[in-house]
């Protein structure tokens, strides 16, 4: 059974954290909250299902979500026994490099028993089962159906004290609109990627920050199938990647709990999947090998084709701001959105909850329990934690020549080049995809990819202009 930890709150410090938007970037900020506020409340929209179902504020739950291992180490951290607890309900456990087929730039990687471990889920279910959780804390208030329109401040506007809520009730033949306000020592912006908090800055005399957006124009359709009885292979998921600078397409073919397959198709460049069933399964057929629509053809689909375009990668520069309010922080994709298809946003929504733990209990060792000054610090350490993430994200996105929102500096290509040979080695050398693997997890530092061992062998291959490539045998 979860329990958290009774802080033990000194009297007179701040006392009560409101955090807005209960997706999973507001649902983990709210979790560490708890250490160091007596009560948090979360106002969300939408009102929650009871279900692991789809809902309007996160139209992203019906496309695939991986969650990457560091990110479920960070959870499992925050939310001891959720592994089990998901484990338990369906989410099948995975070998990374065993049981899963991955065709990248040069081939089919080599499969062998790593021990590298993880589970797959929906990301509704996921959710559903964090918000569970947190609900069991009596210390915690959901306010479901109730939209946050707006910031209160004290008088010359240097500090937040709450919010301005509108909460809707809808029956059957009416919908009614009520407004008021919620005092808070701590508001929490996790509003997602439209998050409205550069406008309410502005309303309050402040600067917005400064917006980098850059876009592949990739376009997402998935689609549930039911994974069938009879069906019998020797992996558990797949992944066709696109091959830049020319092949845009890419999927994967995802577990998740009930015997499902979430199938998501990709496409860059505007190049993006039909949302019929017929160019769905045309569009699968023709990525770079048809075993994912080998896999989907005769399954039963459990859902129509979803489509989904906003994809880009988007950072605000709060970090850079001269002037910001005390009382508020931005978590999230409200802070940083990414391109999904390297599956980062709930990792980095995980680390950036650690680091706001981090910089709560510094804040109030050195501050004397006041709040002055975690604003700034904590936009400051995100965005150095976003940075990595961000680079090879975009760094990614700019091997295709259409991608607007910049161009690529010389180290990137330098970089890419360097990343297609390790690809490439990792056709032959397990331990080199398991390297690969590694970081994009998210468990080790890109850097891991310059440990001299595998730059050794990219020099030799770069010198020697011989394409491993050639050699292999690409199997199916
Ligand atoms: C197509 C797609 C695929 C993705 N795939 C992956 C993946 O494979 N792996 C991965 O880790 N990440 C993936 N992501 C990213 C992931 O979905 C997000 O990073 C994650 O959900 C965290 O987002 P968030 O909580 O910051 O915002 P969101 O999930 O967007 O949630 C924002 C919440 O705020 C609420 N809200 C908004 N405005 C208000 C308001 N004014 N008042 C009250 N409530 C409000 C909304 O209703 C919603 O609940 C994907 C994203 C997309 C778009």
């Amino acid at each position: 059974m979860f329990t958290l930890k009774e802080p033990q709150i000194e009297i007179g410090r701040p006392s009560h954290a409101l955090v807005v938007g209960g997706s999973i970037a507001g649902l983990l900020a709210a979790r560490v909250l708890l250490n160091h506020f007596d009560r948090v409340t979360i106002v969300e929209r939408d009102r929650f299902p009871d279900e692991p179902v789809t809902r309007p504020g996160v139209p992203q739950g019906s496309q695939v979500h991986v969650i990457l291992t560091q990110g479920q180490r960070i959870l499992e951290q925050l939310f001891p026994g959720l592994t089990q607890e998901l484990t338990a309900a369906g989410a099948p456990t995975v070998d990374w490099l065993a049981d899963w087929k991955f065709f990248g730039i040069g081939g089919w990687a080599p499969r062998f028993r790593s021990g590298f471990i993880g589970y797959t889920t929906s990301r509704n279910f996921l959710e559903l089962v964090l918000r569970r959780r947190l609900s069991q804390s009596e210390r915690l208030q959901f306010i479901e159906s109730t939209q946050v329109t707006g910031l209160l401040t004290n008088a010359d506007c240097s500090r937040i004290t709450g919010v301005k809520l509108r909460h809707r009730t809808e029956t059957d033949t009416t919908t009614q609109d009520q407004s008021r306000e919620l005092a808070a020592d701590l508001v929490v912006d996790a509003t997602g990627r439209n998050s409205r908090m550069p406008k309410w800055l502005t309303s309050l005399g402040y600067q917005p920050p400064q917006i980098t957006v850059v876009n592949s124009f990739l376009g997402y359709a998935s689609r549930w199938y039911e994974c069938p009885k009879e069906f019998v292979a020797d992996w558990q998921g797949i992944t066709v990647m696109s091959q830049p600078p020319s092949i845009s397409r890419g999927a994967v073919l995802y577990p998740v709990e009930g015997n499902r397959w979430v199938v998501t198709l990709g496409g860059v460049a505007q190049d993006a999947p039909p949302n019929d069933e017929a160019g769905f399964l045309e569009f699968a057929r023709n990525l770079r090998s048809p075993i994912i629509y080998e896999a989907i053809k005769d399954a039963q689909p459990l859902s129509s084709v979803k489509s989904y375009r906003r994809t880009e990668n988007r950072l605000c520069h709060y970090e850079q701001l001269d002037r910001l309010p005390e009382g508020l922080v931005v978590v999230g994709d409200a802070v940083c959105a990414f391109n999904p298809v390297y599956g980062q946003g709930i990792t980095i929504a995980a680390m950036a909850a650690l680091t706001l733990d981090e910089c709560l209990q510094q804040q109030f060792q050195r501050q004397h329990g006041n709040l002055i000054g975690l604003t700034r610090r904590f936009q400051q350490r995100l965005a150095k934690l976003n940075a990595t993430p961000w680079m090879m994200a975009t760094g990614e996105d700019f091997r295709w020549s259409t991608t607007v929102g910049g161009k690529p500096q010389r180290i990137n290509q330098i970089m890419q080049r360097y990343i297609d040979t390790v690809q490439q080695l990792m056709l032959k050398h397990p331990s080199i995809y398991r390297a690969f693997l590694e970081v994009v997890h998210m468990v080790k530092p890109p850097s891991m990819l310059f440990h001299p061992s595998i730059m050794a062998r990219v020099l030799w291959l770069t010198i020697n202009k011989r394409s491993i490539s050639s050699e292999m045998t690409v199997s199916r």
